[in-house]
């Protein structure tokens, strides 16, 4: 063999070997596209956007997209995909009107997962802006207990993300996110957990015992039970910065040593990579990762 045929046979035993990581894929050129890419980086699972999410209107999926994807999804290595919805709602919002449009957008998000085989819509708690941060937690749970309502028989989960704490939003601290996932009360509701978030929320994933300290917070509060997914992001801001900057795997705040444990404490979670999309990089951050294990 040569050199380039033993690269393709590694590339092939890791691909069976690495489980449930994959990266953000674009749909631009149509969503079944995230299929080609996804066969391309050698990947069994992915996120996308369903809809272009800067825009608040939304086509339905219709009955062709729709089964052009799951045709697609049938034939590929692709053990689960989902979806993060819109940065543009904001469930926590203190204007009724933002607030009602993004409930609707959200209700929207979850019945095009359904209309995909998408298992969920990752999507952030939002910003309480003027609102006192336990009202705004309860607008919160309101908005998602509205969405399950309106979305019966539906499977598709509503998995809320850790945040960084940015400004106002809502969802830097574990707590908060168990308070939703409460409030919400239903088997529908999960969590998503991201490095880079974590890390500028000031939990400190860096080290083995900050790890294990972060994830025994994590089940005290949420429950691992309710860990949905895994965002795969270094950071460039440093601990407790309180400010989200994606950085390449290994070139962040974060470190490998962080990534290494979630390889291998989370082997089961789909785990995505959403750093920055420059030239090559996914390939080159799942080299990072699949080296790691
Ligand atoms: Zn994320
Ligand atoms: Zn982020």
């Amino acid at each position: 063999m040569d050199k380039k045929q033993i690269r393709k046979y590694i590339t092939i035993i890791q691909y069976h070997i690495l489980m449930l990581l994959g990266v953000h894929c674009s749909v631009s050129g149509g969503l079944d596209k995230a299929f080609d890419e996804a066969k391309h980086l050698g990947i069994d699972t992915f996120q996308i956007f369903t809809r272009n999410q800067r825009q608040w209107k939304a086509k339905p999926i219709s009955t062709d997209e729709s089964l052009v994807f799951k045709a697609a999804f049938k034939s590929s290595k692709v053990k689960i995909a989902f979806a993060h919805a819109s940065y543009l709602i904001n469930l926590a919002s203190d204007n009724d009107d933002l607030w009602k449009r993004s409930t609707e957008a959200m209700i929207a998000e979850v019945e095009r997962c359904h209309s995909l085989d998408l298992a969920y819509a990752i999507v952030h708690p939002g910003a309480a802006k003027g609102l006192d941060e336990n009202i705004a937690i309860e607008k919160v749970a309101l908005a998602i207990r509205r969405v399950i309502k309106a979305t019966p028989g539906n499977n598709a989960k509503i998995v809320v993300e850790n945040t960084a704490g940015q400004g106002t939003t809502l969802g830097y601290d574990f707590q908060q996110l168990a308070k939703i996932i409460e409030l919400a009360g239903s088997e529908r509701v999960a969590a998503c957990f991201d490095t880079c978030h974590a890390f500028a929320a000031g939990y400190d994933i860096s080290h083995q015992k900050g790890f294990e300290e972060t994830f025994s917070q994590w089940d005290k509060t949420i429950g691992l039970e309710k860990l949905a997914a895994i965002h795969l992001n270094d950071s460039k801001t440093p601990l407790g910065s309180r400010v989200d900057r994606h950085a390449h795997i290994g070139n962040g705040n974060i470190g490998k040593e962080a990534f290494r444990l979630t390889l291998k404490t989370f082997p089961d979670i789909p785990k995505v990579l959403e750093t920055p999309k420059e030239e090559n990089m996914d390939e080159k951050n799942l080299e990072v990762l699949r080296s790691l294990i």
